[in-house]
């Protein structure tokens, strides 16, 4: 994972979530973005304490922009937003079942930057930069330094795409894709249109969540314009992340014709409690959003702290499904190496 430092000035004034003139472009919320964990302390108001700041959390450093910090209660260590951005010692312990490449991603390499795992549907690792770092992430180990960008990244899918007409679906991932400017992932889409046997384009992001004001005009009108058919799966893993200026940009995308879906983790002291799931699939289907996955966690090292049981993982689903509609309850999954599909667990 590496943080952005590249900025491209030709993309002009950010659009806020009314779509109004913003003085701050999204690019520019991203250089101010926090990135040690004394800032993030200052910033929260909480008192330096032996628990925070990782040794491990060098290789991953903090990084987390303003308007997502902005929905963080100061004062309070327990808060659900905050344990996803704020490294602590329990990183640098690990059980022996946690790896560095939980998923078998290696193996599924078809080469760097494009992945294959699963019928149909291939996988761009688009970009390494994320607008976040989640400290249950895992790819926090991916070596995204091995992957083309720009240009050379679209000659290889446009190869990998005419090689193979059984794949009718490209999945921008990353890192997060809509890191990349306007202008880039224009370009990325124009080569996946050029594919005659490609139906639909699926983009795989956080930022909508983490920073609105991402969701631009031109973003929006690209999406627009396209053939492809469209889905956006954002990444929210609690109703507080949602606020509303998020609700506003997730329903400024849902008018491109966008499919707009949810996948969640389920961890440890975020959203591990049938009320904290029932309120976040509510706020997103107030926001024209469908809970897509709830995620096991992946066991990448690192992470073992947000670990929640699969037994109470399904008790969970069992309970909001008493008391929410059919579709908004996500389905719960878990990766398993090897496998065709993602496993249902409940
Ligand atoms: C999760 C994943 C997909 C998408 O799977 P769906 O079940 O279709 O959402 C595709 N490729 C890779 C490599 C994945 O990890
Ligand atoms: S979970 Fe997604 S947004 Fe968060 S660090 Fe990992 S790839 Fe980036």
């Amino acid at each position: 994972m590496e943080i952005l430092t590249t900025s491209n000035g030709s993309v002009g004034a950010g659009l806020g979530p009314s779509g109004k003139a913003t003085s701050e472009t999204w690019q520019q919320m991203m250089k101010t973005a926090i990135r040690t964990v004394p800032e993030l302390l200052d910033y929260l108001k909480l008192s330096r304490h032996s628990t925070f700041g990782a040794a491990a959390s060098a290789k991953f450093p903090v990084f987390a922009p303003l308007p997502y910090l902005q929905r963080i209660r100061p004062e309070n260590p327990a808060d659900p937003l905050l344990r996803q951005v704020l490294p602590i010692n329990a990183e640098d312990q690990s059980p022996p079942h946690f790896s560095i490449d939980p998923l078998g991603e290696d193996a599924a390499t078809l080469q760097p930057g494009l992945l294959q795992k699963y019928h149909g549907r291939l996988l761009v690792v688009a970009t390494g930069a994320c607008a976040i770092h989640c400290r249950y992430c895992f790819r926090r180990h991916f070596p995204y330094s091995d992957g083309p960008g720009g240009g050379a990244l679209r000659e290889q899918l446009a190869a990998a795409l005419a090689k193979d007409e059984t794949l009718d679906e490209v999945i921008l991932s990353g890192g997060d894709p809509l890191t990349l400017v306007d202008e880039a992932l224009s370009s990325l889409v124009d080569t996946i249109e050029a594919a005659a046997h490609i139906k639909r384009l699926r983009i795989h992001t956080r930022l909508p969540i983490v920073i609105p004001q991402r969701v631009t005009q031109s973003l929006v009108e690209r999406l627009s314009s396209s053939r492809l058919q469209k889905v956006i799966v954002v990444h929210s893993n609690h109703a507080n992340e949602i606020d509303n200026d998020v609700i506003s940009s997730l329903q400024r995308l849902d008018t491109s014709g966008t499919q707009m879906l949810n996948q969640s983790v389920l961890l440890k002291g975020v959203n591990d409690s049938a009320d904290a799931l029932v309120d976040l699939s509510q706020r997103l289907l107030d926001a024209g959003v469908l809970p897509y996955y709830l995620h096991q966690l992946d066991p990448v090292i690192g992470a073992a702290h947000f670990e929640v049981p699969i037994e109470h993982g399904r008790q969970l689903i069992a309970a909001i499904r008493a008391r929410l509609p059919g579709y908004a309850v996500p389905r719960y999954v878990q990766e398993i190496a090897g496998q065709p599909n993602k496993t249902i667990l409940g």
